[in-house]
């Protein structure tokens, strides 16, 4: 065997993973198991931007470039600002993640990180995993895949009714001539545009008052021509007064908000971890802070058997995955209601008790609080009566 751990992917889960095994065992007072990280890229640059609310600490505080205690969200006329001292939501540029990460694996010589190589193949074979890559074969204990997952899982047949929607945004970094952002709130979800083309809101994260990260965030069955959502960002910014701007950063992405459960760990000697294993909050297309509490809780298992197969932790709590799949059934079949919905949701809910909702904190009196004020109610008695629909269905 030439590793213990083999980590399939630098990204986001990969990278903290083998963080937190290092942490992990220095904090047991063990060995540290010998991991390699295969990554495609060559170098890491800033391709993404990563904010969330705080709550356990992880390893990343020094990335946090930004934090904010106040946050908005507008429709029509209806503007709310809340915000929380207690969970401030926190800006973590991608770029500032792939250095730290890079700076503590450098500390454990038991770390690897092979970068310009892609894994072609995953096979188990006696006892051990065989895995191709293109700087050649490797054999470990154990893998965790944590490339991007594949398209065709979404399309698999369930057995009931799933809402397979996509979050889809672009969003860029402006420098603007005038002043036209207040830097103490973020723009969370502004629904003041056009509500055409699915369920639509600008997300501003506001740096200055001349520099912010301006996205256009679309939620629907798919993604629209990059040039609409320039558009709408150019529209945004307009509305804001801002005559002249200049482009920096730019950032894109798709993120499925399906209520298909992740695909089951094929075997405990290969598993699946970040957004291919279903890390992804898919009512909101947050992952940040869940792939560092599953990476911390897994990191504890790969330190105290190295190379073993191993049963993972629940991705994800079930109560909020149940709450999930009411919320986004909602949205499915009322889109036109989200924005009521959610700007609801900011204005009725105690700020602390939104976040916990938002990020799988939530404890069960929470889920009861939040169904009763919003018209979930009558969605969770819709999922009920189409599972037991799907459970009276004729034998095939
Ligand atoms: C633009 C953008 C903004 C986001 N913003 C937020 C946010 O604000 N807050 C939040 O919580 N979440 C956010 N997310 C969602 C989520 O946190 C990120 O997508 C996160 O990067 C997911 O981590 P991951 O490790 O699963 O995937 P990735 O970080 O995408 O990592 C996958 C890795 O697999 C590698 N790979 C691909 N093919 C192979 C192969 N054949 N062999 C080996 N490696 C391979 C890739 O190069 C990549 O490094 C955002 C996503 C995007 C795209």
């Amino acid at each position: 065997m030439d590793v213990d751990a083999l980590i399939v992917g630098g990204g986001c889960a990969g990278l903290s993973l083998a963080v937190h095994v290092v942490a992990a065992a220095r904090r047991a007072g063990r060995a540290c198991p010998r991991v390699t990280i295969v990554e495609p890229r060559s170098e890491y640059q800033r391709d993404r931007t990563w904010c969330g609310w705080r709550f356990e600490a992880h390893p990343f505080a020094d990335s946090v470039t930004r934090r904010w205690s106040q946050w908005a969200v507008q429709e029509g006329g209806r503007r709310v600002v809340r915000g929380s001292t207690r969970h401030p939501y926190e800006h973590i540029p991608a770029d500032r993640f792939y250095a730290q990460a890079q700076a503590l694996l450098a500390t454990a010589p038991e770390l690897r990180l092979v970068l310009g190589a892609r894994v072609t193949a995953i096979a188990e074979q006696g006892g051990q995993v065989v895995v191709e890559t293109t700087a050649g074969p490797l054999r470990a204990g154990l893998v965790l895949d944590g490339r991007p997952p594949e398209a065709a899982a979404a399309a698999e047949a369930s057995a009931v009714a799933e809402v397979d929607l996509v979050q889809h945004f672009v969003g860029w970094e402006v420098e603007t001539a005038e002043p036209c952002f207040d830097p103490g709130v973020v723009e969370m979800m502004d629904f003041a545009v056009a509500q055409t083309r699915g369920l639509h809101f600008m997300y501003v994260l506001p740096f200055t008052s001349t520099r912010a990260l301006v996205e256009a965030t679309y939620i629907s069955a798919g993604a629209l021509p990059l040039a609409q959502y320039e558009a709408d960002i150019r529209g945004d910014l307009e509305r804001r007064g801002a005559r002249e701007f200049k482009v920096g950063f730019r950032e894109a992405g798709q993120i499925a908000m399906s209520t298909r459960p992740a695909r089951p760990q094929a075997s405990p000697r290969v598993l699946q971890i970040g957004l291919r294993g279903g890390l992804a909050k898919p009512s909101t297309g947050y992952a940040f802070a869940a792939i560092q509490r599953f990476s911390a809780a897994l990191a504890e298992r790969i330190v105290a058997r190295p190379g073993q197969p191993l049963v993972p932790p629940a991705p994800r709590p079930a109560a909020a995955v149940a709450m999930d799949r009411v919320f986004l059934s909602y949205l499915e079949r009322h889109p036109g209601r989200g924005p009521g919905l959610f700007v609801d949701l900011f204005e009725r809910l105690p700020p602390d008790l939104l976040c916990r909702f938002l990020t799988d904190h939530g404890s069960p009196l929470d889920g009861l609080r939040v169904m009763a004020c919003t018209p979930l109610a009558q969605m969770t008695a819709e999922v009920v009566r189409s599972r037991a629909r799907w459970l009276r269905r004729p034998a095939a």
